[in-house]
């Protein structure tokens, strides 16, 4: 039997690998429209590669599949972030573990996993055909004419194919960073959009655009379709606190001027805030044509300027007006229909023998390895059911 895997990255060549492997007397052709297979997986991660995650700390899939948890849940009983780890180990890929779960080849270099790949690939004898744009994958079934039993498309995102748009990106702020934050890094804010009740937490970073970090990056993602339709152009909430309440910030400005009763407010930052960030803040918080709060100790704040000062810390808003890329990562939300998909074997409830993969799919997830993660487990129980069928 024929299997033909339209797509050569990283859910195309595990799906491809993994059915040859479980079906020997399965011929798989892998067809890529570019010139170079596994592409975008070695530029991934910054040339690094985070190709899992180990997920511990994640209680709730949903907090980092914002879209496809349910079926990533389910198939994660047949192959999850471990089976993932213990697969490319057990292929000669020694992986290590960052303090924040992410998992990356020890070697710290993203052709570790795509040179795993390739080897097993010819190993094999999957035929890889590059330079190959395949624009109607129904056409190569044999119902279709075409000459395969089975086909499966993992041909990644596209945005604005299908309803895709993008997710993982930075925010560009109008008029661009507040002068003087940019490079400074706050370790836990809660940046929410206040027209939605989305709200992600994480630390942020300032560029010279804007805001962005793991908090922002988050937000981006919970949010893809609503900003989308915004055409990027909203009200962002920060609450530099790490999420404290307003009543609970005004008491620790309370106790903190106490303590400090005789410095000036701005050489003394509260919550560890970075001095830059504090004395923007501070800034901020002085009204148009009072005197600034800058210029006074703690023991002159005067119960307004503790109120501004309360509400800049709990709810600064600034104006985004577009999306700058990220270049550590970027997926698309949106895609093929789960519900147009057998959930167990990834095969079109429409054209049987038609099978989907990857980013294709109306699944993704936040940075840190979960995107990789879902291309593999998807690919895997895609490539389980062709072997099975092809009579492994
Ligand atoms: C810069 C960057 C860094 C990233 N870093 C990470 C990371 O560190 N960790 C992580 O988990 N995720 C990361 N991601 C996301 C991750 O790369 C994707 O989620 C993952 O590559 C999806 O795999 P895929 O095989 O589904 O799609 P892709 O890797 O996009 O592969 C699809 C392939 O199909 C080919 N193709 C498309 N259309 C056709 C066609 N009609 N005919 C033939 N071939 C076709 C494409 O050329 C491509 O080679 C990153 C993304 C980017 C852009």
């Amino acid at each position: 039997m024929r299997l033909a895997v339209i797509g050569g990255g990283a859910a195309g060549f595990f799906l491809a690998v993994n059915a040859a492997q479980a079906a020997s007397s399965l011929e798989v052709v892998v067809f890529e429209q570019r010139d170079r297979v596994l592409s975008k997986l070695e530029a991934s991660g910054g040339g690094r590669c985070n190709c899992t995650n180990t997920f511990a700390g994640v209680k709730d899939l949903k907090t980092v599949y914002p879209r496809g948890s349910n079926l990533i849940k389910s198939q994660f009983k047949r192959f999850g972030p471990q089976d993932a780890f213990a697969w490319f180990e057990g292929r000669g890929v020694p992986l290590m573990i960052t303090a924040d779960q992410r998992v990356f080849p020890r070697a710290q270099d993203s052709r570790a996993v795509s040179g795993c790949l390739k080897t097993e690939a010819e190993r094999l004898r999957i035929r890889v055909r590059t330079g190959c744009r395949i624009d109607r994958p129904e056409s190569l079934l044999r119902d279709g004419g075409g000459d395969f039993d089975f086909v499966a498309v993992t041909i990644g995102g596209t945005p604005g194919a299908r309803g895709c748009v993008p997710s993982l990106f930075a925010f560009k702020l109008a008029g661009g960073a507040p002068d003087g934050l940019a490079g400074v890094s706050v370790p836990e804010v809660v940046a929410s959009i206040p027209a939605s009740k989305l709200s992600a937490r994480g630390a942020l970073l300032v560029t010279h655009e804007g805001f962005s970090g793991p908090a922002i990056l988050k937000l981006s993602s919970y949010a893809a379709r609503e900003l989308a339709s915004c055409a990027y152009r909203f009200d962002l909430r920060v609450n530099w606190t790490g999420g404290r309440n307003y009543d609970e910030v005004s008491g620790l400005l309370r106790d903190l001027a106490r303590a400090h009763a005789r410095k000036a407010v701005p050489n003394a930052s509260p919550f560890g805030l970075p001095s830059r960030l504090w004395a923007h803040a501070v800034s901020r918080a002085t009204a148009c044509g009072e005197a600034s709060i800058a210029g006074k100790r703690y023991a002159d704040l005067s119960k307004r300027d503790f109120a501004r000062l309360t509400e800049v810390l709990t709810n600064d808003v600034y104006a985004v007006s577009g999306r700058a890329r990220h270049k550590d990562e970027f997926v698309t939300c949106g895609g093929v229909p789960l519900d147009s998909i057998d959930k167990t074997t990834m095969e079109s409830k429409q054209t049987p023998g038609l099978f989907y993969a990857g980013e294709v799919l109306d699944i993704d997830g936040i940075t840190g390895g979960f995107n990789f993660q879902a291309a593999w487990t998807t690919a895997y129980a895609a490539a389980t059911a062709i072997a099975r069928r092809a009579g492994m």
